[in-house]
């Protein structure tokens, strides 16, 4: 089953075209990596996937639903879905709380909110902190609060942009063995973004290799690594390797 499926898609800034004759699916279950250059346009296909805001054109639908037609259907389908950033967002408040905060904003009730804290909390090993303060803690572990702010609303589709970038090695191996165990233990569907060729490696199922606004080639990545498809993607492949 496919969980994303979008044809020709296009994206402006005024006068700047970013994303352009983007196809992507997405089946349930799957890692797949975007890797690309800076500026190939990795975050701003993220946000239109995660329905954070529109294409200008293109078909689009996420769990089957025409986000396009059915513009009703995007804060529901929003629900389903969760984005770590590059930054990590901490607030100067306890760990505890920073977590709460992804389901207090949902209205959800209190004994859940307490259970499914601890739980999200055990998922990125953070549990001994629990009430330390957010911000006291290091870069690592304020991604791995932030990622546990996710979680907490359990969503089927975990939307990852560079989410290591900042981080040292250790920390970046840490979460990379999250995303790992939470896609083989609990079926999580996720789609991360990266320059980090090695990183798309060693997650996804598959890499779509972003050049210049659109997906210039997708699949298993050694085939892509072994053959890609035209010069831009050889050199891109070729360069980091
Ligand atoms: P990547 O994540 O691959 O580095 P981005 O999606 O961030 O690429 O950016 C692609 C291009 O779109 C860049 O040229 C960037 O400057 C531009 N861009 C991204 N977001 C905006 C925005 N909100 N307004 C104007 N230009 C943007
Ligand atoms: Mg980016």
């Amino acid at each position: 089953m496919t969980v994303i499926e979008a044809h020709n898609i296009r994206k402006s800034y005024g006068t700047l075209e970013v994303l352009h004759d983007v196809d992507l699916s997405v089946r349930e279950g799957e890692i797949l990596a975007l890797i690309g250059p800076s500026g190939s346009g990795k975050s701003t296909l993220l946000r239109l996937l995660d329905l954070i805001e529109p294409a200008n054109d293109g078909q689009l639908s996420v769990f089957g639903i025409d986000t396009v037609a059915d513009r009703g259907s995007w804060l529901d389908l929003r629900r389903r879905m969760g984005m770590l950033f590059q930054r990590p967002i901490v607030f100067n408040s306890s760990v505890y709380d920073n977590v709460a905060m992804g389901l207090r904003y949902r209205r959800a009730p209190a004994e859940d909110i307490d259970r499914k804290v601890k739980e999200a909390l055990e998922a990125v090993g953070l549990s001994r902190y629990i009430k330390s303060r957010a911000i006291d803690l290091s870069g690592g572990e304020q991604q791995r609060v932030a990622l546990s702010r996710v979680l907490v609303t359990d969503p089927e589709i975990l939307f990852l942009d560079e989410p290591t970038a900042n981080l040292d090695p250790t920390s970046t191996a840490t979460i990379e063995a999250i995303v790992t165990r939470l896609n083989r233990e609990a079926g999580m569907t996720v789609l991360i973004s990266t320059h980090d060729l090695a990183q798309g490696q060693r997650l996804a199922h598959r890499v779509g290799v972003m050049i210049e606004g659109t997906i210039a080639q997708t699949g298993p990545s050694r085939e892509v690594f072994r053959e890609p498809k035209n010069q831009q993607i050889a050199r891109f492949v070729g360069v980091q390797n």
